[in-house]
C-alpha cells in the first residue's frame, strides 16, 4: 500500500476536554482504490466484487482514502478546521437522513451509473423501518455511518447527558441491525449542531465526526435545479469540499444526475472515505433498539433477510 506523504498520526483524546481539545487526531490515509482493494480492511458490510464501469464518461472515483477514527476526528471546514486532506477539486458526497423508499434507490442508481460513491448518514428509526433499504445502500459499496436514533438536535438543553448519548448509541445500534454487520465510526450531528460535551464524548468513543464544508440546503429547495445550482456555485468558490445532501429529499434525488454530470465537467474527482475499522456498538442499545421498535432478532429475522444468493 503506498502511503501519501503528510499523514498525521497522533490520536489522544482528553476527557476533560471541551469542544477544542478532543480533536488530535488520526489524519486520513491516502490509498488508491486498486491497492486498497488488496489490503484486508474489517468491513461494515460485504463488500461486493468490484465491477468494471460501463459508462465511460462516469465521474467515477478519484481515490480512497481510509480513516482512522482514533480520538474521534473531525471533518469538515464548517466545523473542523484541522484535517484538511482534500486536494483542489477533490469532493466528497455525502447523503443524510435515509433510508427512504424511492429516493434513495434513485440516488443509488445515479451514483451506479456514474460509478462513485458516497458517505450515507442514515437516521437509526429509518434504518428499522427500511433495513432493506439500507442494505442495498452498504452493498453497493458505499460507507454508511450514523445520524442518530431520532434525528433529534443534541443542542436542545431539554434533552440529559445521557438521552444525547442515546441519541448516538442508538442510531449506530440500528443501522447494525439493518445491515446485520457495524457500520463505519462516521456520524453527523442532526441539523450540525455540535455540542462540545457530545463532541468529547464521540472522541472517547473513537467515532469521526462529518460536519460539511459546504451545505447544499436541498430540503430548501423548491425544485432540483436549485440544488444542482446551489452546489455548484458554493464548490466553485471553494474549490473543493465535502458536500452535504439529502437522500431523503426528492429534489436532490433528481438533481443529483445533472449535478454529477456538472461535476465532471467542472474537472472535480470524488474521494471515497472509508473506516479503517467498523463501530463497536454497546450492548445495551443493541438491545434497547430491539425493545423500542419492537423489532425481531437478528436470528429470528426471515432468511431471506439474511442471507441472498449473489450467484449459483
Ligand atoms: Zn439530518
Amino acid at each position: 500500500m503506498r502511503i501519501a506523504k503528510g499523514m498525521i498520526f497522533a490520536g489522544a483524546v482528553s476527557l476533560l476536554a471541551s469542544s477544542a481539545a478532543w480533536a488530535q487526531a488520526t489524519g486520513p490515509k491516502s490509498v488508491t482504490a486498486p491497492q486498497a482493494a488488496a489490503v484486508p480492511i474489517p468491513a461494515a458490510a460485504p463488500a461486493p466484487a468490484k465491477a468494471a464501469c460501463a459508462n465511460p464518461n462516469a465521474l467515477g472515483i478519484g481515490r480512497t482514502v481510509e480513516i482512522d477514527t482514533t480520538g474521534g476526528p473531525g471533518f469538515g471546514f464548517e466545523h473542523f478546521k484541522q484535517l484538511d486532506f482534500l486536494r483542489d477539486h477533490e469532493v466528497v458526497l455525502t447523503f443524510d437522513d435515509g433510508p427512504w423508499p424511492v429516493n434513495t434507490p434513485s440516488v443509488l442508481k445515479t451514483l451506479a451509473e456514474e460509478c462513485t460513491t458516497g458517505i450515507f448518514f442514515p437516521i437509526g428509526k429509518h434504518a428499522t423501518y427500511y433495513p432493506e433499504i439500507l442494505k442495498q445502500v452498504a452493498g453497493a459499496g458505499h460507507t454508511v455511518g450514523s445520524h442518530t436514533w431520532s434525528h433529534a438536535n443534541l443542542n436542545n438543553k431539554k434533552l440529559t447527558e445521557d438521552q444525547r448519548k442515546e441519541e448516538i448509541e442508538k442510531g449506530f445500534s440500528a443501522v447494525k441491525w439493518a445491515l446485520g454487520a457495524p457500520p463505519s465510526p462516521f456520524f453527523r450531528f442532526p441539523a450540525l449542531q455540535h455540542p462540545p460535551e457530545m463532541v468529547s464524548y464521540l472522541g472517547a468513543r473513537n467515532i469521526g465526526i462529518f460536519s460539511c464544508d459546504l451545505d447544499s440546503f436541498d430540503f430548501k429547495a423548491s425544485k432540483p435545479q436549485t440544488v444542482v445550482d446551489s452546489v455548484m456555485r458554493k464548490v466553485d468558490k471553494l474549490g473543493k469540499g465535502i458536500i452535504l445532501m439529502h437522500d431523503f429529499q426528492k429534489h436532490t434525488a433528481e438533481a443529483l444526475p445533472d449535478l454529477l454530470h456538472k461535476l465532471k465537467a467542472g474537472g472535480y474527482k470524488v474521494v471515497k472515505m472509508i473506516a479503517k475499522a467498523p463501530v463497536q456498538t454497546i450492548a445495551q442499545y443493541d438491545a434497547e433498539i430491539l425493545k423500542d421498535a419492537k423489532l425481531p432478532t437478528l436470528s429470528s429475522r426471515p432468511v431471506s433477510s439474511v442471507v441472498q444468493t449473489i450467484s449459483e
